[in-house]
């Protein structure tokens, strides 16, 4: 099939590869176009335009930073509503607000066209091996028939949750779970390492019993070699949890342990911030 996908960043990139691994033939666009270097390499071709995206293929996929990023590259004046065909595929697998789906879905209803919100957990490791977790909201017999085999190719888990923005309602909550799954995997290590013990032997042991997580299992080891390298951006990890209280505003419940996640990972610097990945919560311990 033809696909086209904006947004080849940490987790973009691993997952145009599985694609054009997949026999699919790749048209990709970057707002920082040498990030497509590595997958033109492989095959895919280089879009000049975003606009050019739904000319170019029959389905197209979407995965940039923040909402804002994500209304720009379908609504704006230059998107991809602007050669939107009847019948086409969209699909965003940004973290991104549920109205925002909604709103997309309206406006490219008019063109004919299905847009999909599918956001994704698992991480980069996901990303790389192909086993995300996928979150799907929109039209269910159009994905079934249409969308789930393409995306099967990288993922391990596809549950359908409903009409379009449902997929990120899922995909907040899930990160309302991981909100504080990286609070207690930092206070373990930091406690661990003042008492005196073997840190990686405490890690790898508990990881195997009942306070085990896919945060410890995954970003515990980067922890242990300061590794502190993006994974998953704080920034957007920061996005998504502010996304999620702003949903919460709106049904009325309050999170204490999300509202202390965001404090937390709202005072890191700037500079961590933005260069390193959710596994630095460990350096608001070291005051
Ligand atoms: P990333 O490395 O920042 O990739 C996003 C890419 O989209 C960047 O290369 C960026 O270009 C591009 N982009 C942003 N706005 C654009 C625009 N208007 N037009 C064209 N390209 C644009 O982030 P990521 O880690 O791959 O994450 C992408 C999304 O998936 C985020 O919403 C994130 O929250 C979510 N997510 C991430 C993970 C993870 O573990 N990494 C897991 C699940 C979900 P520039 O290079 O120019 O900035």
């Amino acid at each position: 099939m033809k696909i086209a996908w904006i947004g080849v960043g940490v987790m973009g990139e691993s997952l145009v590869n599985h694609l054009i691994n997949n026999d699919h033939e790749l048209f990709v666009y970057n707002r920082t176009k040498s990030k497509c270097d590595n997958v033109v390499k492989n095959g895919a071709k280089l879009l000049e335009k975003i606009e050019d995206a739904p000319l170019m293929a029959d389905m197209i996929f979407t995965m940039v930073g923040y909402p804002k990023d994500v209304k720009e590259v379908y609504l704006g004046e230059n998107g991809l509503i602007k050669n939107a065909k009847d019948s086409q595929i969209f699909v965003d697998m940004t973290t991104s607000s549920p109205e925002l789906a909604k709103e997309i879905q309206l406006e490219f209803n008019k063109k004919g066209a299905h847009t999909f919100d599918i956001p994704v957990t698992g991480g980069d490791i996901g990303a790389k091996n192909g086993t995300l977790t996928i979150f799907v909201g929109g039209n269910k017999e159009t994905f079934e028939n249409k969308v789930r085999n393409i995306v099967a190719t990288f993922s391990k888990t596809i549950e359908y949750f409903g009409e379009n923005g449902k997929g990120q309602y899922a995909k907040l909550g899930n990160q309302i779970a991981i909100a504080t799954t990286m609070i207690s995997l930092a206070e373990s290590y930091k406690f661990a390492k003042e008492t005196g013990l073997d840190v990686e032997t405490f890690l790898n042991t508990i990881s195997t019993g009942s306070a085990g997580s896919f945060s410890m299992t995954s970003y515990g080891p980067r922890i242990l070699k300061e590794d502190f390298k993006p994974g998953f951006f704080v920034h957007h990890f920061i996005k998504d949890m502010k996304l999620a209280l702003d949903e919460c505003e709106k049904v009325n419940i309050k999170l204490p342990g999300l509202e202390l996640a965001y404090k937390m990972y709202n005072e890191l610097t700037d500079e961590i911030k933005y260069n390193y990945g959710t596994q630095a919560i460990v350096k608001c311990y070291d005051k």
